[in-house]
């Protein structure tokens, strides 16, 4: 498979097409940010940590029947996937209140949900991303009413899938955050990564952070965070 050009950068993986117009390469970065781009730093190791875990993620919700962007794992760093359109939503699912759910409710982190919660936000930086719902992607044809039904049922496919697979090594999935996109025959598949940069895991035993979150907050041991969860992952 040819690498050609880079199509798309951001912030944290690069995009480039390849010889076959239905599949692109991505190369995973070790910079990070934060809020909206905010905070800059680097994650060393990150980009080989995050391609890794999400891949074999992905493999596995594929297996469990939910269609993914994913082809072949080509180095530490890349991989080769599925081009899609992607919907512009970041689909949120939750299972224990954190982040902006606990500001915007006034919720103490850590308060247990009687069943796991979805949200949408608009992908869109210039907005800051603004939370919406569906009526509202709807309005703004961002995907149709088919598109939203089967994605919300994905993602709480998923999030069965992953709080399992996560329970049996000691973590607790508390969010996440899903990109869906478009392949070119309209079929939707999951795309983007999973990985700590894009969900909430705390140790089951002593609900340590294992995520992203060591390094929005400045609690230190962001890359230790990162090689745990790489070392429960294998
Ligand atoms: N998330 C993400 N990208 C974003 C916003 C959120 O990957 O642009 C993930 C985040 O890592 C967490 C979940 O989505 O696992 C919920 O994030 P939240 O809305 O609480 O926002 P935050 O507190 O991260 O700003």
């Amino acid at each position: 498979m040819e690498k050609r050009d880079l199509i798309y950068e951001g912030k944290a993986k690069k995009v480039y097409l390849t010889d076959d117009p239905a599949l692109v390469i991505v190369d995973y970065k070790d910079d990070a940010t934060a809020f909206n781009g905010l905070k800059k730093g680097t994650i060393a190791g990150k980009g080989v940590i995050n391609n890794r875990m999400s891949n074999l993620l992905m493999q596995r919700l594929e297996a469990s029947g939910i269609p993914t962007h994913y082809v072949e794992e080509l180095s530490d760093r890349e991989t080769l996937v599925r081009r899609v359109s992607v919907v512009p939503l970041e689909v949120i699912i939750r299972n224990i209140a954190a982040g902006s759910f606990s500001k915007r409710y006034g919720v103490k982190e850590g308060v247990v949900f009687d069943q796991p919660t979805i949200e949408f936000s608009y992908k869109n930086d210039d907005l800051g991303d603004p939370l919406m719902n569906e009526y509202h992607a709807l309005a703004l044809h961002l995907a149709s009413a088919d598109e939203i039904a089967l994605i919300k049922r994905y993602a709480f496919m998923v999030n069965e899938v992953l709080s399992a697979y996560w329970k049996e090594r000691g973590v607790i999935l508390v969010d996440f955050k899903l990109e869906f996109g478009r392949l070119s025959d309209g079929t939707i598949a999951l795309a983007d990564e999973i990985s700590p940069d894009t969900c909430r895991f705390w140790d089951a035993q002593t609900s340590e952070k294992l995520d992203k979150d060591r390094f929005r907050r400045d609690l230190g041991g962001v890359e230790d965070a990162y090689s745990e969860m790489m070392r429960r992952l294998t």
